[in-house]
């Protein structure tokens, strides 16, 4: 009865989101080309309704932490202040880009901090509490660092607070930023069951995000698309409202491209890549072989669960779905089978390429 309705009424008074640079889209992991798409208007897949009911509810959690932040001894205040963060052209024009604070933090010592606040889904949560660093969010910190000079010279660290939505768990980054330098250095990490980890040092996380900025009107004005930012597979892709025309276009860009550059520059990264990519192999193989070897040395023994030596090794049976496409009609198959686009890289020894093209045309 509601929950057909509820989605489509969140999604009822959504606007058409047109793109302008802002500190929440400046991040580095934001895919360029979609940017270059939508600042030159391009209409991609129409966003679902569900889109606008999880922004929203984004909007919620941040009211519910600040509710109780003001119960505790910080003061919150300067919420959803504007500030300015910088000039680039936009549209052929200078524009400013603007930015609303989450708010400023008082602490007891009277030391004011920037305050953004995030809420999101597990799995990304867990990525940040273990290892990852949530840059287009500490990009957008910077952006407002930027901004407050003009207006609160003396705020130079900030809280970026993130909420699992699915647990309510808290994840806190404490950082400090230095406007002349562009470093922002992400000083503690810290989980609300009091797990830490270790910071880390950012360097031009603002000076590229405008550099991008830029590269979006240079596309813009000159109708071109920068190369794919991710490979088809890739999740960004999965959610992006581009990805159809984005496949499609790239066959043709790709079908343009020159063969025989020079790409002596990166030399040690290529021969890196041939170096992994045969330990990567080898490996493969020994791990088989032992796996194989445990497994028969289990059978013999006709046992599931061992111990070796401290070691606790185990053999399950497990079932996996999987189609049988023999059995699907093939009208239905056709309509059903989707078509991706899959760049294969390969890289050969040019002497060994040789060596063996003149084996195979001796055969
Ligand atoms: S499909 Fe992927 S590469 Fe293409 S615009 Fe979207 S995110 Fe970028």
């Amino acid at each position: 009865m509601i929950a057909e309705i509820i989605l489509k009424v969140a999604g009822f008074e959504k606007g058409e989101f047109t793109y302008h640079p802002r500190p929440s889209n400046a991040g580095l992991e934001r895919c360029l080309r979609a940017m270059c798409y939508q600042a030159q208007n391009y209409r991609g897949r129409l966003l679902a309704d569900r889109f606008f009911a999880v922004m929203d509810d984004s909007s919620w959690h941040e009211e519910l932490t600040l509710d109780f932040l003001r119960k505790s001894s910080f003061q919150v205040h300067s919420e959803q202040m504007v500030v300015e963060c910088g000039e680039v052209i936009h549209n052929g024009v200078p524009f400013m880009i603007r930015g609303k604070i989450d708010g400023l933090l008082t602490d007891l010592a009277g030391v004011d901090r920037l305050f953004e606040h995030k809420a999101i889904n597990h799995f990304t949560f867990e990525r940040y509490a273990q290892e990852q660093f949530p840059l287009d969010y500490l990009t957008q910190m910077a952006f407002y660092f930027v901004g407050l000079t003009k207006v609160q010279p003396d705020v130079k660290e900030g809280v970026l607070l993130i909420k699992n939505k699915n647990t309510s768990q808290y994840l806190e980054f404490l950082v400090d930023y230095d406007v002349a330098s562009d470093v922002l250095r992400v000083l503690d990490v810290v989980k609300s069951d009091g797990i830490r980890r270790d910071g880390k040092e950012f360097t031009g996380l603002y000076g590229h995000a405008m550099e991008r900025f830029a590269e979006v009107e240079r596309h813009r004005s000159e109708n071109t698309l920068p190369p794919r930012q991710y490979d088809t597979g890739d999740w960004h892709c999965s959610y992006c409202g581009f990805s159809q025309m984005c496949d499609s276009s790239y066959e043709e860009e790709f079908s343009s491209f020159t063969e025989g550059a020079d790409l002596s520059e990166i030399e040690d990264t290529v021969k890196e890549y041939v170096r992994l990519s045969d330990f990567k192999k080898r490996t493969e193989k020994t791990l088989d072989e032992v796996k194989e070897e445990i497994k028969r040395a289990m059978k013999a023994k006709e046992c599931k669960k061992a111990k070796s030596n401290g070691y606790l090794v185990s053999l399950s049976l497990q079932k996996r779905q999987g189609l049988d496409k023999s059995l699907i009609p093939p009208e239905i198959l056709k309509d059903v089978q989707k078509e991706t686009l899959v760049e294969v890289l390969n890289v050969k020894h040019e002497k060994l390429n040789k060596k063996f093209q003149k084996e195979d045309s001796n055969v």
